[in-house]
């Protein structure tokens, strides 16, 4: 399933994205099964039972929404954590000048960071080095601590893409990243969180991430250093992972930081990441106006 969060006459809903008659559409779960919750945190916290109820009523769902006639939202809009994994590629570590980490870098995005897809970035008034990160998001399914990383995909709700947004003035002034990361709109994801049966592999899937159409990073999540399952293990000896959660499992070569010359994002610009299987998120940038 492809479980999205969006907006019909000014209220929030859960839905499934389904194609019919070729033309992309949305189901109201809810409206199908009253039994299930209308949000995906409680839809993601009902479990496996709550996912039997929305396959068998997308089943039978005769009534979809075309999708120009909704508005999605980020498919989680507030994770109660946004747990971000730095330098998991190894082209990402060389072109940065970092060694082949030996334990994942970890550090936050909170929730005022989430938009959904084609929600505009806003490139702060206090920065002039915002970039773009492409990033497979895993999305947790159940709560665990102590997860066993044979164990962990069973922890895992499913995936979507996500773009850890990255101010890199403010992210490198210090050791710790996390004062770059978390301006508001930097974390944007979506269009659906694609449910784990339909992903056998999450390391075997094709990233790529266009500025304004250019191609910028393109490589496939085999080049991962730290698996999925090892990322949730090793989070869960930490904190317990509760349904909901989001983690940004980090971005391969080619931001704009890195480049010569750098090519941080403009207003104008539209950032699109795709994800083979898990879809495409495009959003526009744009300036920060002023705000009272
Ligand atoms: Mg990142």
């Amino acid at each position: 399933m492809r479980l999205v969060t969006f907006l019909q006459d000014g209220k929030l809903r859960l839905g499934a994205l389904c194609t019919r008659d070729e033309r992309e559409s949305v189901v109201d779960l809810q409206r199908v099964e009253p039994r299930l919750p209308n949000d995906m945190l409680t839809f993601l916290e009902q479990g496996e039972e709550a996912q039997r109820l929305a396959v068998a009523a997308l089943a039978r769902a005769t009534d979809a929404i075309p999708l120009e006639k909704v508005i999605l939202k980020a498919p989680v809009l507030f994770p109660r954590k946004i747990i971000c994994i730095g330098l998991n590629y190894r082209d990402h570590a060389a072109e940065t000048g970092q060694a082949i980490p030996e334990y994942p870098t970890v550090f936050s995005k909170y929730a005022n960071a989430v938009i959904g897809p084609g929600e505009p970035i806003v490139l702060p008034r206090v920065s002039q080095r915002v970039d773009y990160e492409g990033e497979l998001g895993v999305v947790i399914g159940r709560r665990g601590r102590y997860i066993p990383e044979n164990q962990a995909l069973d922890y895992v709700a499913g995936y979507l893409p996500c773009n850890d947004v990255s101010a890199r003035d403010f992210q490198k002034r210090t050791s710790q990243w996390t004062i770059g990361k978390t301006f508001d709109t930097f974390a944007p994801m979506g269009p659906a969180l694609v449910t784990k049966d339909e992903i056998p592999d999450p390391h075997r899937l094709d990233i790529q991430v266009y500025v304004s159409g250019e191609l910028m990073q393109s490589s496939n999540t085999r080049n991962l250093i730290f698996s999925v399952p090892y990322l949730v293990a090793y989070l869960s000896q930490v904190m317990t992972l509760e349904p909901g959660d989001v983690i940004l499992t980090g971005t391969p070569g080619g931001v704009g930081d890195a480049r010569t010359p750098p090519r941080y994002l403009q207003p104008g610009d539209e950032v699109r990441i795709e994800i083979a299987q898990l879809g495409v998120l495009r959003n526009p940038v744009v300036v920060e106006t002023e705000r009272s």
